[in-house]
């Protein structure tokens, strides 16, 4: 109930308007966002970096049917992969497809991401195409396959999420493909008919996939913060002989610090997922959404704040 509750408020556009002018607000998205501009964004890249963690570098957006806005994401993201090249940063980036004009035409959207795609060819670098709620799935594979994969093996790949049904499908497909995958459990709320309602069928399938990526995938990304989850793929790959040169894991900015360090000492590999920009109250309602304890932090800030204001 209070999961969905904060699902739909993500969605409410007068809210974020309300709320992009509140300093706690601010406050607490500057936890997981780093700041509204590609050089704070840099700067948070570059802390990770120097602790061992790589990172992916996400402009924040989403649902965009506006051609200009979708341009106009899409011209960010050249800047930040300049950005990237010209500070030598261990980054890549992450682009929402809606947030590019997939609900505008797949022309226009292709056109822009094609030009994200040619910017990080000629930096040897990688766009992850997130993955949005089940309404985009078919199409988001499909448009990866038949419209940027061929053209671009080297430089993008796909999210498959677990809590799909489809999932396992998905990850025969793509491992068919040798096509780069990040698997994770999946945000957005969905209906069981094509989502499984228990957690611990999400789980499962995650480890599963998990396991197969890793074995006969390319590069795998595993994007999770859960440490059951984590301390089981590890000994499993330990006990196969399997290197930490073979896949990676993710995990958003702010979110379990202390594990991300953990797992950095125990040298496995660390990607960070970065966002940053404008447009973070969507993001931020999600994180709230996976985590409603968050809304006590946010809490403890209000009285902190008032008792400062006495
Ligand atoms: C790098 C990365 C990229 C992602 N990309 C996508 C994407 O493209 N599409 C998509 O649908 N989803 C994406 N997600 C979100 C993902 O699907 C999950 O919603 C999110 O990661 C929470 O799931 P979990 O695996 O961490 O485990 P959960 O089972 O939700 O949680 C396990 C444990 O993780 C910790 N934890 C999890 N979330 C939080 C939080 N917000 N605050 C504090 N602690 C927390 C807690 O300790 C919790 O007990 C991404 C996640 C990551 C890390």
């Amino acid at each position: 109930m209070l999961r969905s509750s904060l699902i739909w408020l993500s969605r409410q556009k007068s809210i974020f308007r309300f709320v992009r002018n509140n300093s706690l607000a601010k406050g607490f998205a500057s936890r997981f966002v780093a700041g509204e501009t590609i050089d704070s964004a840099c700067t948070a890249v570059a802390a990770l970096n120097a602790a061992g963690i790589s990172a992916s570098l996400d402009v924040l957006g989403e649902s965009c049917t506006n051609e200009g806005e979708a341009r106009e994401t899409g011209r960010m993201y050249l800047e930040v992969l300049d950005e990237i090249a010209r500070r030598k940063l261990d980054a890549n980036v992450s682009v929402k497809m809606t947030a590019l004009g997939q609900d505008i035409s797949d022309a226009v959207c292709e056109e822009i991401t094609r030009s994200i795609l040619e910017r990080a060819r000629q930096y040897g670098t990688f766009v992850r195409l997130d993955m949005e709620g089940s309404d985009y799935t078919q199409r988001t594979l499909d448009f990866f396959s038949q419209r940027l994969f061929t053209d671009f093996p080297e430089n993008v790949g796909i999210v498959l999420q677990s809590m799909m049904r489809r999932t396992a499908q998905d990850t025969a497909w793509a491992v068919e493909k040798q096509c780069r995958v990040r698997l994770c459990k999946g945000a957005y709320l969905e209906p069981a008919s094509v989502a499984f309602p228990d957690k611990r069928d999400v789980d499962r399938t995650f480890v599963d996939c998990a396991k197969v990526l890793i074995e006969h995938g390319r590069y795998p990304g595993l994007a999770t913060h859960d440490p059951a989850i984590i301390a089981e793929i590890s000994a499993w790959a330990t006990s196969k002989g399997i290197g930490a040169d073979r896949f990676e894991y993710q995990m958003l900015n702010g979110v379990r610090r202390d594990l991300q360090e953990q797992l950095v000492r125990d040298g496995w590999r660390l990607r960070v997922y970065v966002p940053f920009g404008t447009q973070w109250y969507p993001y931020l309602m999600r994180r709230l959404a996976e985590r409603p304890a968050n809304i006590w932090f946010i809490a403890g800030n209000v009285l902190r704040e008032t008792f400062r204001r006495r």
